[in-house]
């Protein structure tokens, strides 16, 4: 790991790690410190110094604070936008203004207007041989909070959970991914503009960089990114038993019912699967439907493929492949997936042939893939679609549970009561009904996976409780009816326990009998 960079304002940095403390002040603060690790440690040190030192932000600076940000991001849509499209080599601009910078900073503005509820201590009932004493739960900031973040959406996933930590109060040590540098230091930019110097600071660098952040003994570790890598990270939390929360991935799939129109199901399956080309967490990952639609639907699906993208090459709608190696990978799963059989469709409505030269992928369909193709095990994360046919519903949630409980269910049925009964019967971290994706832009619906797609949850309410402690507080009163429970134990203790749980039989035997 190379050196070290500490500054106010973002600058260039050549060093494998730069820290980009930001400074909050007019002025840009240059701060140049050598180290590595421990330079990463020492940072961690001084906020935690200065969370011991300051009581919690009250709500309004904590207000303050996510205006600034907001109002940062706000006034750089732009440039969010062409970092992106440049870190990607072609991202489409209302993609990104949607699922970057609209969702981004709707989470904010959410958090802002729930803040003083989210933030109120909250009554709670005393056991009765307590009285009168008061009880309360009161949310308190975790204190110094890391996050990790992927490259698919590198602003939003980053800029979201980190207004959530901000928002409850903490300091925050943010780490965007490597593979989406500009949009990494510019995030530094924005925070470095918004916020106050101690509150937050952005680490830039690969995965040493994310190894070094999950090694702090930090109050939480909030990461986004891959199954392999999640598991890394609990281990190195495990050592300062750090909590964590995982956002993870998985293949979600997207169930037809029997007799919902097929020509909806294919532009809501469409749309969801092909925004940011595939590059979605809760993307549908693969279709079952019944067997008779297969062919019916693969029709339906080129059609609506077709009319969103009528071409892919020179299309600024139709988002390229963030790099080579994400591009080979998902050749090899077609490639792979032809050598065991199965129909491979390429959709490519303008006749454009491969588009390697401007690192795009067109859409395939893929039929009769076997359960042990590569397209079938691993998380696609593409515009790669395989469906699968099934013969009764019964065999289509049996698929389901047969397999990793995913990010995202999707059913697409009009029968309420089929519905309810697919979501008894199955088990996801979200689930969206007769479309897809938009579970995820729901500021209040908690969002996260379950098993290996995740643990825990954010967005909203829950995002701000993932970061706050939420403290149990009893009030003894100044007369409390407990001090009757104390030693000695004699005739009075005995009354209260007889009220508490009643005589004692005379004859008690083992299980009633
Ligand atoms: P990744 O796991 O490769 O990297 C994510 C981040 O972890 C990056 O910042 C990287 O630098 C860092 N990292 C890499 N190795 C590390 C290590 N050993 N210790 C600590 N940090 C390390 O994931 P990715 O390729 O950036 O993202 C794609 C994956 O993320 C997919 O599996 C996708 O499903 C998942 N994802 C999940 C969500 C969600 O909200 N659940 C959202 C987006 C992406």
């Amino acid at each position: 790991m190379g050196p070290v960079r500490a500054s106010g304002f973002a600058r260039r940095h050549g060093g494998d790690l730069a820290v980009e403390q930001n400074g909050g002040c007019a002025q840009p603060r240059c701060e140049e410190v050598g180290g590595d690790v421990a330079e990463l440690q020492a940072l961690c040190a001084r906020m935690r110094a200065a969370s011991l030192r300051e009581p919690p932000p009250p709500l309004r600076e904590r207000r303050v604070r996510l205006d600034a940000l907001r109002g940062a991001i706000a006034a750089r849509r732009e440039e969010i936008a062409d970092k992106i499209d440049a870190d990607f080599g072609g991202r489409s601009r209302h993609e990104t203004l949607l699922a970057e910078v609209w969702l981004t900073l709707s989470s904010i503005a959410h958090a802002r207007s729930h803040l003083r509820a989210w933030m109120r201590p909250e009554r709670r009932p005393v056991n009765w041989p307590f009285r009168p004493a008061r009880a309360r739960v009161i949310p308190g900031p975790k204190g110094v909070v890391g996050i990790i973040a992927p490259w698919n959406y590198p602003f939003s996933l980053a800029m979201i959970p980190f207004a959530s930590a901000i928002a409850a109060g903490n300091r925050v040590i943010l780490k965007p991914s490597e593979f989406a540098p500009r949009t990494a230091a510019l995030i530094a930019r924005i925070v470095g503009e918004a916020l106050p110097p101690e509150c937050a600071a952005v680490v830039t660098g690969g995965a040493d960089v994310g190894a070094a952040l999950s090694r702090l003994p930090l109050d939480h570790l909030f990461f986004t990114g891959s199954a392999r890598v999640g598991a890394e990270i609990l281990r190195e939390a495990s050592a300062n038993l750090t909590p964590v929360t995982l956002e993870l991935g998985g293949k979600s799939p997207a169930i037809l019912a029997e007799g919902f129109p097929l020509d909806v199901f294919a532009r809501r399956v469409a749309a969801g699967k092909l925004f940011n080309a595939g590059q979605t967490c809760v993307a549908p990952d693969y279709v079952l439907a019944p067997e008779d639609a297969v062919a019916p639907l693969v029709a339906a699906l080129r059609a609506s493929i077709a009319r969103l993208y009528p071409s892919l090459r020179r299309n600024p709608d139709y988002t390229a492949i963030i790099n080579d190696a994400h591009i080979a990978r998902l050749k090899a799963y077609l490639a792979d997936a032809r050598e065991r059989g199965a129909e491979v469709i390429i959709i490519d409505p303008a006749g454009e042939g491969p588009l390697d030269d401007v690192r795009k992928l067109a859409p395939a369909l893929l039929c009769n893939a076997p359960p042990e193709a590569r397209v079938m095990q691993e998380e696609i994360f593409g515009p790669l679609l395989p469906i699968v046919g099934y013969r009764g519903l019964d065999a289509a949630i049996a698929y389901v549970n047969a397999r990793p409980a995913p990010l995202a269910l999707y059913c697409f049925d009009r029968d309420a009561r089929r519905v309810e009964d697919i979501l008894a019967r199955t088990r996801s971290g979200t689930v969206c009904v007769n479309d897809t994706v938009l579970q995820a832009a729901q500021d209040a619906l908690p969002f996260g996976g379950i098993g290996p797609s995740g643990m825990g949850a954010y967005h909203g309410r829950e995002g701000f409780m993932t970061f706050s402690h939420a403290r149990a507080v009893l009030y003894q009163h100044r007369w409390p009816l407990a001090a009757l429970l104390r030693p000695p134990y004699g005739a009075m203790f005995e009354r209260v326990l007889r009220l508490l749980i009643g005589r004692p039989r005379d004859k008690e035997t083992p299980c009633g009998k």
